[in-house]
């Protein structure tokens, strides 16, 4: 490839949109993010959690994505042998969703096309749209193996899904079973516990009266859905209730239906909901349905598949159960039935994809044995084959499978794996559960086989998505190599539809045949992305209208900065505070490493390219120091990685970049530079040293600019290994011996102490900004002169000093000068000529009066009981960082007065 551009060229601010197209498309070409099974090094694997067919980047992904980038990147750089596999989930309820509403568009519902047409139309949905959330994840600068995208329904994994139902179902760990399921009369299928959502609902309680069925009087019943009650086939009472047990036996007239029913004692009833008398309706609840069972009553089915009454509601058939409902209590009200109606609270079940009230129902579906696989997943945690980060999330994770129900596979879908059960329509006995269509039916011989209509779960296929996606049931290179994967990152909304079951299908199919329990784990580590907030500590939620869309963000400040302010905020087992202001100091992070470059590849005109190395004994101290400074963040970054704690590492980097090389390095590099000769060669070394390893250790939060940057120095780097582009160079090393003795370490830090401290007294005593003063050091003990003379220069270009004076330890403190005191020495600025102390104490202590009012303020209000009551958490957590803040200016200034005593 030609190169970008030269040195002298770089321009004068970074453009992310450039940079972005230009090095990913690049990257891509080159084929660096495509992994080789053959290829040697320590594996790292994983798999993206496959966002959903019909998905649209929100900062959710953006998140995951971006800490999945940062590590992924990391152990390519390490050497690893990497890979990090895409795909797709086809979302089965939500895909079909989409393509009936638009069917509706056209008048048409799906039975007008009927189930080939449909699902070819789907098809067709998703060749169109399918791929977008991925050229979104693109964007963000995912460095996935792109050549080894999967998807939940491509051949070989519904060829994987098939197998796998056969296998557990030989096993006698997935039957078929005639239960009370949660059914959605929207989506016309059945979901499992965990589609459903329980919504704090306001509704009403009804009490309604059960004639006796042979003598006066009634039994006052109290129920949330009157709907039902054309259903029921008893009342329970608790047989310790005084007040109705002698009634216990006897029986009831149900009203409109004039069905006579028993009154039952149960235990389980609950003496204070209602009246304490319970109707029971075991087709549409499953409380009311265990009641059935001990009792044998009848489950009458009042309730069809489409939430309308069905043929046993009589003259109520056919309507929705919301209008049943208000006929049935009009026509009870006419009755004198009705005692009372009370206002509510419930909680309601809907469906998680279509918020419609679901409708318990029993029904005949496809269950999974979980007892058993539950707890083998488990033991995996407890006995540490796999770790979750944050750790506490293992206790969400064991409580759940503690306490865990069959799971109901099947859906009554046409998007999805199709059930591999066969049913014979001559014998009409059990189905025949084969990979291959039978030919024929083992039991009579007929050919006359129907498969079974229904779907499965998309999590049932998810759930085998880190070997399925490397071609198991082969045993492909790709299965040997890269499985189990090494980690795991994802939100913990879905730690049970899909951690979870991942872990059980891991450990119960076992893909590449491990023996040891260790070798069947799925993957080693679990890490549970943090929640994002908005700025003011909200959930972002559409009705809040407080949504942060990534691409818009990433279109203002840049990709890089979004990523790096993601990584930086993601600080293990805390939300996450996204706001413009941290995007925005990241934008102006980039901007500060842009123009560190143009001052570096300035001071480089005319230099050698490569540069000639340089012994250590050409170097200075400011050069060994940054380069021991360097040293330190590289084994802190690396470290921060391995144990995901993201933000720490970020910061790592931040702090270098920032502070030591720009505010420092930078700055004491500016003598030698003009110096020439060998100090000037030492310089341009360390400060393209620096910059080299610099962008390495960013690369993998920032990868655009630094890739940008790196070419830019790139043809000054003399290393003879050195890899065409930094997506794929080495991580950097930290030199095995230190740069720096604890001495002349000891020096620098009192160095950057004294520019400091003659930089904030320069304005005190009195003089411009750019002044240059005399500056005096008066030491504690007699100073080693040996090791002042290292850094004074220092001290004295950047503290713009015009003399230094180094007093002796016995010397009295000199007039006419302001002082900063240190452990070792005091620090003074000389005054201007005129210099009136007197005033300059009393601008001080104005000032230090406004605070303390401020702050007094401040602080009676955080402390008043009333305010506390009534402000929100919001405007309590303000002014309790405003109280902070005024303390720090309070001392601040109180050190002032002191400093100019
Ligand atoms: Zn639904
Ligand atoms: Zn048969």
């Amino acid at each position: 490839m030609k190169r970008e551009r030269t040195a002298l060229e770089l321009s004068k601010t970074f453009d992310p949109k450039s940079a972005e197209e230009r090095w990913f498309q690049l990257w891509i070409d080159r084929g660096y993010f495509t992994a080789d099974p053959a290829k040697p090094g320590k594996v790292f694997s994983i798999v993206i959690p496959p966002p959903n067919v019909t998905g649209q980047l929100h900062l959710g992904h953006a998140l995951n994505v971006t800490l999945h980038d940062v590590i992924v990147r990391t152990r390519r750089m390490q050497g690893y042998n990497t890979l990090w596999l895409p795909g797709t989930d086809h979302a089965g309820i939500a895909t079909q969703n989409v393509v009936e509403r638009e069917l509706a568009k056209e008048g048409k519902t799906r039975h007008d096309l009927g189930r080939e047409q449909f699902v070819a139309r789907v098809w067709q949905w998703r060749e169109l749209y399918g791929g977008k959330i991925l050229h979104q994840l693109r964007r963000l600068g995912a460095s996935c193996d792109w050549s080894r995208e999967r998807f939940t329904l491509d051949e070989g994994l519904s060829r994987a899904v098939t197998k796998v139902f056969v296998m557990l179902h030989d096993q006698d760990l997935i039957y078929r079973g005639h239960r009370m399921i949660n059914w959605c009369p929207r989506c016309e299928t059945a979901l499992s516990d965990l589609e459903v959502e329980h919504k704090e609902s306001q509704g009403s309680l009804w009490y309604i009266r059960y004639p006796f069925a042979e003598d006066s009087g009634w039994m006052t019943v109290a129920t949330t859905r009157p709907e039902t009650m054309l259903g029921d086939t008893a009342v329970a009472v608790n047989m310790d209730d005084d007040r109705y047990r002698s009634l216990i036996g006897r029986k009831l007239r149900l009203p409109l239906v004039d069905r006579i029913i028993p009154i039952v004692g149960y235990e389980g009833v609950d003496r204070n909901f209602g009246t304490g008398a319970l109707k029971i309706t075991p087709a549409h609840d499953p409380f009311d349905l265990i009641v059935g069972q001990i009792f044998k009553l009848d489950a009458i089915s009042v309730i069809d598949k489409q939430g309308k009454m069905s043929s046993e509601a009589g003259a109520y058939a056919s309507l929705t159960r919301e209008a049943a409902r208000k006929k049935i209590i009009e026509d009870l009200e006419a009755l004198g039935l009705v005692e009372k109606i009370e206002p509510h609270k419930h909680a309601l079940s809907v469906c998680s994809r279509c918020d419609t009230p679901v409708e318990p129902m029993i029904s005949d579906q496809w269950f999974m044995r979980m007892r058993e696989m539950a707890a083998a997943a488990a033991r995996a945690v407890h006995e540490g084959d796999t770790e979750f980060h944050p750790k506490r999330w293992e206790n969400t994770f064991f409580n759940w499978l503690s306490d865990i129900q069959d799971w109901c596979i099947s859906r009554q879908l046409w998007w999805g794996h199709r059930i591999p059960a066969y049913w014979c329509t001559s014998c009409e006995g059990e189905p025949i559960v084969a990979e291959e269509r039978p030919a024929a039916c083992p039991r009579c011989g007929s050919d006359a086989l129907r498969q079974d209509e229904d779907v499965l779960d998309t999590w049932f296929s998810s759930g085998l998505w880190p070997f399925s996606t490397l071609g198991w049931p082969e045993q492909t290179a790709d299965l040997q190599r890269y499985y189990p994967t090494s980690l795991l990152l994802t939100g913990f909304d879905i730690i049970f539809f899909w951690v979870a079951r991942m872990m059980m299908f891991g450990l119960k199919i076992n893909p590449n045949g491990a023996e040891a329990m260790a070798e069947q784990v799925p993957f080693r580590d679990v890490y549970i992305t943090p929640l994002v907030r908005d700025q003011f500590g909200k959930k972002m939620t559409k009705s809040r209208g407080n949504v942060v869309d990534p691409l818009e963000i990433m279109e203002r400040f840049g990709t890089d900065a979004v990523r790096f302010t993601l990584a930086q905020l993601s600080v293990q087992g805390r939300d996450l505070i996204l706001s413009d202001d941290r995007l925005a100091a990241s934008r102006a992070f980039a901007n500060k490493i842009w123009n560190a470059a143009r001052f570096v590849l300035m001071n480089l005109e005319g230099a050698p390219q490569p540069l000639a190395p340089v012994v250590t004994a050409q170097l200075g101290l400011a050069e060994r120091w940054i380069l021991s400074r360097l040293d330190k963040a590289i084994r802190e970054v690396s470290k921060a990685i391995d144990e995901y704690r993201f933000n720490d590492a970020a910061l790592i980097v931040y702090q270098f970049v920032w502070h030591e090389f720009c505010d420092w390095y930078i700055e004491l590099s500016k003598e030698p530079l003009k110096a020439g000769g060998e100090r000037q060669a030492a310089a341009r070394y360390v400060l393209v040293t620096c910059f080299d390893r610099m962008l390495r250790i960013l690369h993998p939060f920032m990868p655009f600019i630094s890739e940008e940057l790196w070419q830019a120095i790139r043809p000054y780097l003399s290393d003879t290994s050195l890899t065409e582009h930094l997506a794929v160079a080495k991580w950097p090393a930290a030199a095995e011996a230190d740069w720096i003795a604890e001495v002349e370490a000891l020096a620098m830090d009192r160095c950057i102490a004294t520019t400091e401290a003659i930089n904030s007294l320069r304005s005190l005593a009195g003089h411009h900004p750019g002044q240059r003063v005399t500056a005096v050091i008066r030491p504690r003990v007699e100073l080693d002169h040996d090791g002042l003379d290292d850094w004074r220069n220092y001290a004295i270009t950047l503290g713009k000093v015009a003399e230094l004076k180094i007093l002796a330890a016995s010397d009295g403190r000199p007039t006419g000068t302001v002082f900063a005191p240190m452990a070792w020495a005091e620090i003074g600025v000389v005054t201007p000529e005129g210099f009136d102390f007197e005033k300059a104490r009393g601008l001080i202590r104005k000032k230090l009066d406004e605070v303390e009012t401020h702050l007094k303020r401040n602080q009676e209000r955080f402390e008043n009981p009333g305010f506390r009551a009534k402000a929100d958490a919001e405007t309590i957590a303000e002014i309790e960082q405003k109280i902070e803040e005024l303390k720090v200016q309070k001392k601040t200034l109180e050190a002032q007065l002191e400093q100019l005593q």
